[in-house]
């Protein structure tokens, strides 16, 4: 049998890596420097696009945690993180040139046959496994196979993501269930009188944005508009649409609210809910900030800031199972499953490729428990998820909750992480047995 994997990014570095260091004969398709991406400047693998961090290290910190569970059943990403580390308090910084290089030669050397190449369409032959890790800059030929392959719909070209929250950081006591013209309902309705909703609209319409750039503006603006630009249009556009009170009484007075921010379920689990309306380009501390002004979100822990760029991933709950399988032979790892995130990618690559091996040596596929963030992450992408997936990090929201409520954050982290890691280390040794 033979690996094919498609991308020598962050997901299929790791994913080639593993399976290669299993014993596995694996064969690395990636196109650059033969065709070059877009966000790419450079011929190796796993080059990093943008930022040169890896972020938290801390265990109070959802990165962290997901790098700790990592390094439990080896990453070579991690690894030559940690030899290209350069000092950045808490975070796990790299030199950029020096991490891909070692990136490049741990997999050069591990038996992996790279082949520079573009991959325009993937249907596997019998014999044959097939991970397209191609990425949110997949090449426009292999895109198009792929939205054939996956009935055109469930394929995106860009995100457009509004914040999402914890449940429990929703302030109930200002807060009330409702649906519009109904008298209860699954939305959670946040009311404001005329003076919050004022200061939160000038908070809003002079918070600081991320530039524009002219492909975004074409794509992005025509289908969806940012909640900061719809504000532009006048003190009241926001009472037309996204806060618009009507068919909505608070239970509390009896009246219509002046103004209603209304949140919708995110996950099946219900720990996470999404802020309707509320897609957004605005700066993250800007989100927090003008979040604020909103009287039921005032402590909200927002798990996923809203953002809006172009990203090609796929309707993954849909189409992908909890192995990140289309059908036999074709499985997707990286951003483009609707992870987002260096870390993130890398995840799902060495996910994949956990299975991969197992299913090479004759075993069943394995979920991770759902109290660990690579357990958590996968289910959400691929089966929690309420609606269409909008891309997702690693965040302490999709753990499992814990038994006994802990309400101080760091405290309760902290608790999530050790549990997660204890889940693990017994899962990891039953797998053994
Ligand atoms: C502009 C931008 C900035 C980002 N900044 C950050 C950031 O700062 N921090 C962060 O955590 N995440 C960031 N991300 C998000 C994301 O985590 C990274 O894009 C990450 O690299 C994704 O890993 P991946 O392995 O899925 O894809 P990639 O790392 O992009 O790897 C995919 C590979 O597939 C290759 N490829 C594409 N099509 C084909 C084909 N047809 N045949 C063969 N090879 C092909 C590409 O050349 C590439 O090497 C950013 C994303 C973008 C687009």
């Amino acid at each position: 049998m033979i690996v094919h994997i498609v991308g020598g990014g962050l997901a299929g570095s790791e994913a080639a890596y593993y399976l290669s260091s299993k014993g596995h004969d694996v064969v690395l398709h990636e196109m650059r420097p033969v065709k070059m991406t877009e966000v790419h400047r450079t011929a190796l693998l796993a080059e990093l696009v943008c930022s040169n961090s890896l972020k938290s290290e801390s265990l109070t910190n959802a990165e962290g945690l997901l790098k700790a569970e990592m390094r439990m059943i080896g990453s070579v990403i991690l690894d030559c993180a940690e030899k290209s580390r350069i000092p950045a308090g808490k975070a796990l910084a790299v030199d950029r040139e020096m991490f891909s290089l070692c990136v490049t030669r741990t997999v050069e050397s591990s038996g992996v046959r790279i082949i520079r190449e573009e991959i325009k369409e993937v249907s596997p032959k019998s014999g044959e496994i097939w991970v397209i890790a191609t990425g949110p800059a997949t090449s426009e030929s292999l895109a198009k196979s792929i939205r054939a392959m996956t009935g055109g719909e469930d394929f995106y070209f860009f995100d457009a993501v509004a914040p999402i929250v914890t449940r429990e950081s929703i302030d109930m006591d200002k807060a009330f269930f409702g649906n519009r013209y109904e008298e209860s309902g699954d939305y959670i309705n946040c009311p404001m009188t005329e003076e919050e909703y004022k200061e939160f609209w000038r908070e809003l319409v002079s918070a600081e944005t991320i530039p524009v750039e002219d492909f975004d503006r074409k794509h992005l603006f025509e289908r969806c508009m940012p909640i900061e630009e719809i504000a532009k249009g006048g003190e009241n556009a926001l009472l037309f649409g996204p806060l618009r009170p009507v068919g909505l009484v608070d239970p509390r007075t009896g009246r219509r609210p002046f103004a209603v921010v209304q949140l919708r379920r995110d996950n099946k689990d219900g720990t996470l809910y999404n802020i309707v309306g509320f897609q957004t380009r605005l700066r993250w501390g800007e989100q927090e900030r003008v979040l604020k002004k909103i009287p039921c979100l005032r402590n909200a822990e927002i798990v996923r800031y809203g953002v809006m760029h172009r990203n090609i991933y796929i309707n993954s709950p849909k189409i992908l199972d909890v192995f990140m399988r289309l059908k036999d032979g074709i499985f997707f790892a990286g951003q483009i499953t609707g992870v987002e995130g260096y870390v993130e990618s890398a995840m799902s690559g060495l996910y994949v490729a956990f299975n991969i091996d197992r299913i090479l040596r004759g075993r069943d596929p394995v979920r991770f428990p759902r109290e660990t963030m690579i357990g958590a992450l996968t289910h959400y992408i691929t089966e929690d998820v309420e609606g269409d997936l909008r891309p997702m990090y690693a965040n302490f929201g999709i753990l499992k909750p814990l038994e006994k409520r802990i309400r101080d954050k760091l405290e309760r982290r902290k608790a999530l992480s050790e549990r997660a890691l204890r889940k693990l280390e017994s899962f990891l040794e039953n797998l053994k047995s």
